[in-house]
């Protein structure tokens, strides 16, 4: 047995009292004990390896489950704010809807809008329409006034033509007859012809009567004005030949014209003037001519300048052969130097009817006519009654 070791297992209880002892002495169940101890301690520390890892496990496991807490709490705060999100989603579509209700409104206020706004169009076309319906009207009534005034220019101007003394003159080539040449009264344009009315404007002739009838118009006052113009001119000629003093006084003015009107116009024979009316200088001596002298040929015919009862037929000292007429209206004439006379006292002779020849008898150095108008026995100058100024 000293060969052998001997192994002592003792068993103690809670007193400390042994009540076990077991001596291990075969080496079989020495060896069972020797791997059981080694199981054993593989085993503790097979368990204690397990239990490093629990507990890094549990570490993790908490650290997980803070994590868990963590998000539970960040979830319930999504949560809130989704909720707050979802409530405030459902007020916007509220307002959403509030807002469609309000458009569909303004919508349909526009639509009425727009309605009011054609409406407005219409009454506007109506009235404008109207208008120019009433324009038209004027402008045919003013078409009236015009013609009237215009025959009345015309008569006018005759009056003043025949007063001075100028000869009649033709119509102008613009009659104020063609102006207005339809009478009847303007139809109204009412609202249903608008559209008619609108594609034609231009095209119908009687619908742009009016306008027309302006340009018409234009056209004829143009060569009207030039002619009273002209008449303005002549007249303002002849005033200037009347005396300053008469020119102011309009009622002498008028017996002027009326005098005028009365007085010899056309020439006693034709010929070249050789020596005017009034005072001119004689051999040095300051001399009154009372007559106009016109040259002509010997045995001119010498003709009356206005119609006239001859009132005196034969010699005159200082005038040689000579006739006298008498116009009326305070008027006479004297045509002298004549060749020989036609005419016998109390005879009526006619604008341009003959009454001597051209010559040179009593105190004359040529062949010419002496030629005398006279009102209320005053000498007047001729030359101021003549139609034209030279034959
Ligand atoms: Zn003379």
């Amino acid at each position: 047995m000293n060969n052998r070791s001997k192994w002592t297992l003792r068993l103690y209880d809670r007193e400390g009292q042994l009540y076990l002892t077991w001596h291990l002495t075969s080496p079989f169940i020495q060896a069972i004990f020797f791997v059981g101890a080694a199981l054993l301690a593989l085993l503790l520390y097979t368990a204690q390896a397990y239990w490093v890892r629990y507990d890094a496990m549990s570490k993790e496991l908490v650290q997980l489950h803070q994590e868990k807490q963590q998000q539970t709490e960040r979830l319930v705060q999504l949560s809130r704010q989704i909720s707050t999100m979802q409530q405030e989603h459902d007020r916007l579509d509220q307002l959403l809807q509030e807002s469609e209700g309000n458009l569909a409104n303004v919508v349909q206020q526009i639509d009425q809008e727009q309605h009011d706004i054609q409406n407005q169009a219409d009454m506007l076309k109506t009235q404008v329409w109207q208008e120019v319906a009433d324009y038209k009207a004027r402008v045919r009534a003013e078409m009236f006034y015009f013609k009237t005034g215009f025959t009345q220019l015309d008569q006018l101007t005759e009056q003043v033509r025949g007063m001075v003394g100028l000869p009649a003159i033709p119509l102008t080539s613009g009659n104020p007859e063609n102006l207005v040449n339809n009478n009847q009264p303007v139809n109204a344009v009412g609202p249903t012809d608008l559209k008619s009315e609108g594609t034609s404007v231009g095209t119908n002739p009687d619908q742009m009567n009016g306008f027309e009838s302006i340009a018409q118009m234009n056209n004829l006052v143009k060569p009207k004005l030039a002619e009273l113009q002209k008449l303005r001119d002549q007249v303002a000629q002849h005033l200037a030949r009347v005396e300053p003093q008469v020119r102011k006084d309009p009622v002498t003015l008028e017996k002027e014209l009326r005098m005028q009107k009365d007085a010899p116009k056309v020439w006693p024979v034709q010929g070249e003037i050789t020596s005017y009316f009034g005072y001119r200088s004689l051999d040095g001596q300051q001399d009154f001519h009372t007559g106009l002298d016109i040259g002509a040929k010997y045995g001119t015919v010498i003709v009356a300048t206005k119609m006239g009862t001859v009132i005196f037929a034969g010699w005159k000292a200082g005038y040689g052969w000579a006739v006298e007429l008498d116009h009326g209206n305070g008027y006479t004439t004297l045509y002298s130097h004549m060749l020989r006379y036609v005419a016998q006292v109390g005879e009526v002779l006619k604008e341009g009817d003959p009454l001597g020849l051209v010559g040179s008898s009593g105190h004359s150095t040529g062949p010419h006519v002496h030629y005398e108008v006279r009102y209320n026995q005053t000498p007047l100058d001729p030359l101021q009654f003549l139609v034209q100024s030279t034959p």
